[in-house]
Parts: structure tokens; sequence; C-alpha cells
């Protein structure tokens, strides 16, 4: 498995006739050997890997790392890319420049003079747009166990509770079911707040009558999970309840249209133009989704300006959203895989209006 995802490299050998790469990303590193530490670099050459961490990792990395040799740096670790660089005359390392600082862009160029340093910008990041059975497998199980917490939350959802409760709530119940963590801050906005596509909990109290949108994910063995339902407390007024249709229909006809070989592009477009047709267009102003993995949100980005283009086994959301300053707003998401013949919905939190 590591080895065909090592073969993703290949082409950037190739096209930037590199003699190594160096990968610093730790999400990179964990795709492509294994390490899920905090700290560590991969130097890859065609043929060989060498994984370098300082002492506070060597025996993680002993149980966890693949297809790489472990060099434990004694002193500063530098000192041994450019020691490895030496012995086996790499002319020629390409770098992540997007996850790279100024500074240690410095530090490599002195440490390493006569070496030409290739900057690669996300480009890099494009070898986990793809997900193997692996990957979705893990986020399914993320997926799975974070819909689950919702349910279970939603039940003591009643007025006079306030934002944070939901989401204190939904981070525990998300504990319980063996999260390692949660995949992000989660976003709960009631009443008038719906109307801010990311307003954070709040201490704000829920009052009867009102929407609550909850978008929400967990994180299990690097891998999150990411969905959005808007739910009423209570009996919503008639426009409330209109928009929420609108949007639960852009969403649904989104999904139904995923399938390799569609664009990104064309695919954020039959939502918009839906909620458009309605009227709504104005308030739809985020893309329709984006890639999600090892990151929360990666590649390809699904928008107006979106060049990518669907291929199975990708993993993405499709967040469809009516915001109305002064009034409140709607999104409803779900994360899908892409098969070969159209879209898995791994997330399954019902995405009904519910008045709790
Ligand atoms: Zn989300
Ligand atoms: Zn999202």
């Amino acid at each position: 498995m590591l080895k065909n995802r090592r073969s993703r490299l290949t082409r950037f050998f190739e096209n930037y006739s590199l003699k190594a790469l160096l990968i610093t990303d730790l999400r990179n590193i964990r795709y492509l050997c294994g390490f899920s530490g905090t700290e560590g670099a991969l130097l890859v050459s065609k043929d060989h890997a060498w994984f370098l961490c300082d002492s506070r990792y060597t025996a993680q990395a002993a149980v966890e790392v693949t297809g790489a040799e472990i060099r434990e740096c004694a002193a500063i670790r530098i000192d041994t890319i450019a020691a490895l660089t030496d012995e086996h005359g790499f002319d020629r390392i390409g770098f992540e420049a997007a996850h790279t600082t100024v500074s240690a862009f410095r530090r490599l160029s002195d440490k390493l003079p006569g070496v030409d340093l290739i900057e690669l910008g996300s480009e890099l990041d494009e070898i986990r747009i793809c997900k193997d059975s692996s990957e979705i497998e893990q986020l399914a199980l993320v997926a799975a166990l974070s819909s689950a917490a919702l349910v279970s939350v939603l039940e003591h959802i009643k007025p006079g509770i306030c934002e944070l409760d939901i989401a204190l709530a939904l981070e525990l119940e998300m504990r319980r079911r063996g999260a390692d963590g949660k995949a992000f801050d989660f976003i709960v906005a009631s009443g008038v707040r719906g109307a801010m596509p990311h307003g954070r909990a709040s201490d704000k109290i829920i009052t009867s009558g009102e929407l609550i949108t909850i978008d929400y994910g967990a994180l299990k063995n690097g891998y999150h999970s990411d969905e959005t339902v808007t739910v009423a407390c209570g009996k919503p007024d008639a426009r409330a309840i209109e928009i929420h249709s609108v949007v639960r229909a852009a969403h649904d006809l989104a999904i139904e249209a995923v399938r390799p070989g569609i664009s990104c592009r064309a695919l954020d477009d039959v939502a918009r133009s839906y909620i458009s047709g309605k009227g709504y267009g104005e308030y739809f102003g985020h893309g329709l989704g984006h890639g999600i993995g090892l990151e929360i949100h990666e590649m390809p980005s699904l928008s107006p300006r979106s060049t990518a283009v669907l291929e199975e086994g990708m993993a993405i959301t499709i967040e469809p959203g009516i915001y109305i300053p002064g009034f409140g707003g709607v999104r409803i998401e779900d994360t899908v895989v892409v098969t070969g013949d159209g879209g898995r919905v791994i997330t399954n939190a019902d995405k009904q209006l519910l008045f709790l």
C-alpha cells in the first residue's frame, strides 16, 4: 500500500529532474511512511527513503514507519539531511514550499551549498487526492462515529440551553465513541447567528422557533469527518422552512450528480443554479465543498473557480447554504466518496428538517 502511495511521487522526480525529495509536512509524512508523531522529516530518493527524527520519536517510528530507514538525529536534523545529501550525491532536491518557513528554507540553503533546491507548491499534496481503500475505511469509520454522536446530542436540545452546551456534548459523545478529538472547532449557530457561515458555538441561549446550524466532525487515526445539519428548536416560521427545503434540494441534487468525470465547477453549479433559480443566489457565498482526508480541507475544492475533475476515490463534502443577514441561515453537508459510478455518502445524520 505504502509502495503504491510512494509511486505517486514518480512524476515529481521526472518532471523536475529531482535526485531526492524532502517531505516535512506531517500529513504527507504520515501518508507516505505511516509516522503519526508531531515532528520528523522524510527524505526520499528514487529507490530509498530515510525517516529522520530525534530521540523522542525513535521508538514510535520503529513501530509505525514502513519502507524507510530510520535515522535518529542526535543534534540538528538539518545536519543529517546534509550528510545524506553529500553521501548520495543529491544535487537537486525538491521541497514543499507550501509547508516550509522562510527561516527553515534559509537554514537548508546555508547547509546545502551547491544543491539546487526546487520549490514544489501544494501540487505535492495532490498525491493524497484519490483515497485508497484503507483511507476510505478510515473516513467511513470516523464519519459513522461522529454522526452517531450527533444523534444522541439532538435528543437533549431544547429551549434554554446555549450553543456551547451542544458543542461540548458533541465532543464528549465523539470521545466516548472512540474519536481521538474533534476535527475543528464546531460551528453551532442559532437564530440570526445562523447567517454567519462560520459562527463558532457561543454562549447564546437557544429559543423556541430558531433554526440551529451544527457543523461538526471528529478526528480518528489522522482522518477527519465533516457534516452539517440544520435543525429547528420548536416550530420555525415559514421562511425558515422554505430556506431549509431549498438548501436540502440543492444538496440532494448535487449528491446525485457526483460521479467520476464531472468537473468540480459543474458540480458546484448544480447546487448554485438551483439556489439561484429559487431567488437565493446572492445568499450562497461560499463554494459547494472541499476534499477531506488527513486534512479537514484538502484538494479538490468545489467552487465556480475550480479546475479539478472528480475521479474515483476522491472524498469530498457537499455543503450548500443560504445565509440571510438579520434573519439566519441553513447549511446541509455530507461527506461523499466518489465511486466508479456515482457517490457513496458516508456521513449519515438525518438531513430532513427535524423539529426538536
Ligand atoms: Zn463542515
Ligand atoms: Zn466542510
